[in-house]
């Protein structure tokens, strides 16, 4: 805890690469080990899981990629 304040619908312009995830629905299988790893990222919405976070924050980014390697199904694509 940093004590950053994130502001929603506020994405960072400035500096940095901005990551994105994604998360294809049809492929998904709702193991949810993807919010386990990442929860900045991703949660559950119904039966798969989604992304919560229209770009990654950089403080999650390693995260982000460690759960989109670790997806059984490779549901998970980083855009960046
Ligand atoms: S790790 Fe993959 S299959 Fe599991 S919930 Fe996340 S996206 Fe879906």
């Amino acid at each position: 805890m940093s004590g950053e304040v994130d502001l929603p619908g506020k994405t960072r312009e400035k500096g940095g690469a901005k990551m994105k995830a994604v998360v294809d629905q049809d492929t998904c299988t709702g193991c949810e080990l993807c919010v386990e790893t990442c929860p900045e990222v991703f949660e559950m919405q119904n039966d798969t899981a989604g992304v919560k976070a229209d770009v990654v924050p950089a403080e999650a980014e390693e995260t982000c990629r460690q759960a989109a390697e670790e997806c059984p199904v490779e549901a998970i694509t980083i855009e960046e």
